[in-house]
C-alpha cells in the first residue's frame, strides 16, 4: 500500500483535501501536531496530511514548516508526495508557493513538481496556462481584491516566475489529453516545475495517476482525485465515524454567505443564540459562562438536540462589528464555549477556517481520523480530546449545503 504525505498551507485547505483523498478511498488522517499523533491512528491511515498556517506566514517559516512537515510524512512511510495550496493560488510575488517547491524538491530528491491547481467542480480551471475562477481569468474574479494575496495575473507561469529559482514549462491541455503527461514530467536532469492544464476531473486525475513517485503533485485538492482507490487496488477508505453518546453542538465564526445561510436555516430547527459583541467586548471570560449556560440548558431541556452559537446572520453584524470587537475576540470566545462544553460533548461542527483553526488549538487536538464525506470539502473526523473521543467536522465559510446543520448529524454511523 503507498502512503501520500501531505503538507497543506492551511487548516480547512488540510480538511478539504482530505476529504477529497476519503472520498476517492483512502484512510486519511489530519494532523495539526506530529508529536501527539494517536499511535492507532497512525497505524490504520494511508493518506496523511499535515494543517500548517504557513499561506501568509514569513517565507522561511513557511519553508522551514512545510520541510519539516513533509519531512515527518516520509518519516512514516509515505513515499508520494503533495503540497496542497488554494486553487485561486494564493500567494504574493514572495511566496509562499514558489519557495516551498524550491525547498521540497531538494529536500525530497525529487526532479519535477507538478502545478496543477484546478478544481473544476468549484469552479477553478485552467486552460493555456491561465487560471479561470467561474467564467473569468483569476485577475478579474473577487482574489484581485483580497486583502493578504491580491491576485493581478491569470497566468501561472508570470505568476510562479518572481517565486522560484526553477525552470518553468507548461503542459497544454492538448498534451494532457493524447496520453503525453508521463513524457513531458520525465526528469531532465535538471529539477524543474511544470504548470498543467486541466478543466475536468478526467485531467486531473490523468495527471495525478501518470506523475510518477518523481513528481511532487502540487495544487488545490481537486488533484488528490486522481490518488484514490482505484489507482490502488489496496486503498479501502477510512472507517466511519461513529455517532458517540453525548451532546450535540455548533459553533459558527464565519460570515460567508453560505454560513448565513445555513444558520437561517438551523434557526427554524435548533435552539440558537447570537453572540453579543456589546457583552464580549465588556467581559469575553464572563460572557463565554454565560454562553455556555445557556447552552446547557438547551442539552438539559431535549439531550441529543443540537444547539447553535453563531457570531453573524447578516452583513451587518460586521459592518457594526470593528468599533465593538475584532473577529480574534470572537474566535477566543468560540474557543472558550467549546473549551466548557467539551466534557459533554459527543459531536461537534465548527463553521469558519479560521474559527475551525482555533477551536482545534484550545481543544488541544493533535490529529483527525477522517470519516464520511458530509459535502463536498466537509467530512466528519473522529477526535481524540482529553476528555476521550468525539466527532468533529470543520467548515470552511463557504462549504455545505444550506440544511448541513440540522442534517450532518444524520450520516454518523
Ligand atoms: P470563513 O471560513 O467564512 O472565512 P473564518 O472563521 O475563517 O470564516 O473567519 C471569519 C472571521 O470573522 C473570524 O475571525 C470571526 O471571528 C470573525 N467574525 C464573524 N462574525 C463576526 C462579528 N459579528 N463581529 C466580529 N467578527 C466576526
Amino acid at each position: 500500500m503507498s502512503i501520500i504525505g501531505c503538507v497543506a498551507d492551511d487548516v480547512t485547505g488540510a480538511t478539504d483535501i482530505a476529504s477529497v483523498l476519503a472520498a476517492v478511498g483512502r484512510s486519511a488522517l489530519v494532523v495539526f501536531d506530529v508529536d501527539r499523533v494517536d499511535p492507532d491512528d497512525l497505524r490504520e491511515a494511508d493518506a496523511l496530511v499535515v494543517a500548517l498556517k504557513s499561506r501568509t506566514a514569513p517565507v522561511a517559516d513557511a519553508v522551514a514548516a512545510s520541510t519539516a512537515a513533509i519531512q515527518w510524512t516520509r518519516d512514516q512511510g509515505a513515499s508520494t508526495f503533495f503540497f496542497k495550496y488554494c486553487s485561486t493560488f494564493d500567494s504574493t510575488p514572495e511566496g509562499n508557493i514558489g519557495p516551498v517547491i524550491d525547498a521540497l524538491l531538494p529536500e525530497l530528491g525529487l526532479d519535477v513538481a507538478l502545478v496543477a491547481p484546478a478544481y473544476p467542480r468549484n469552479g477553478r480551471t485552467v486552460y493555456q496556462g491561465r487560471l479561470f475562477v467561474g467564467h473569468v481569468p483569476l485577475d478579474e474574479s473577487p482574489m484581485r481584491h483580497h486583502p493578504l494575496t491580491p491576485m493581478r495575473d491569470a497566468s501561472l507561469e508570470r505568476l510562479l516566475r518572481p517565486q522560484t529559482r526553477l525552470g518553468i514549462s507548461s503542459l497544454f491541455l492538448d498534451a494532457v489529453r493524447s496520453g503525453g503527461i508521463a513524457d513531458e514530467l520525465a526528469p531532465a536532469g535538471e529539477p524543474r516545475i511544470v504548470i498543467a492544464d486541466a478543466i475536468d476531473d478526467d485531467d486531473l486525475v490523468a495527471l495525478a495517476r501518470a506523475a510518477g513517485e518523481h513528481v511532487l503533485l502540487t495544487g488545490g485538492a481537486g488533484l488528490a482525485l486522481g490518488l484514490g482507490a482505484d489507482g490502488d487496488d489496496e486503498a479501502t477508505g477510512g472507517d466511519p465515524v461513529v455517532a458517540r453518546p453525548g451532546e450535540r453542538l455548533i459553533l459558527s465564526g464565519s460570515a460567508s454567505a453560505t454560513t448565513r445561510r445555513q444558520v437561517a436555516h438551523a434557526r427554524e430547527h435548533l435552539p440558537t443564540l447570537k453572540l453579543d459583541a456589546a457583552r464580549i467586548a465588556d467581559d469575553p471570560v464572563a460572557y463565554a459562562g454565560e454562553v455556555f449556560a445557556w447552552v446547557t440548558a438547551q442539552w438539559d431541556a431535549a439531550p441529543g438536540r443540537a444547539a447553535l452559537v453563531y457570531a453573524t446572520d447578516s452583513l451587518t453584524d460586521l459592518d457594526a462589528a470593528p468599533s465593538a470587537v475584532s473577529g480574534d475576540d470572537v474566535e477566543w470566545v468560540l474557543g472558550l464555549v467549546a473549551q466548557h462544553a467539551a466534557p459533554r460533548l459527543g459531536a461537534l461542527i465548527v463553521a469558519g477556517g479560521e474559527t475551525s483553526g482555533r477551536v482545534v488549538h484550545d481543544l488541544g487536538i493533535a490529529s483527525l481520523r477522517v470519516g464520511q464525506v458530509i459535502a463536498p470539502g466537509v467530512v466528519w473526523t473522529d477526535a481524540l480530546t482529553a476528555h476521550g473521543r468525539m466527532g468533529l467536522a470543520l467548515k470552511s465559510g463557504n462549504f455545505g449545503a444550506d440544511d448541513m446543520f440540522t442534517n450532518a448529524w444524520e450520516l454518523l454511523a
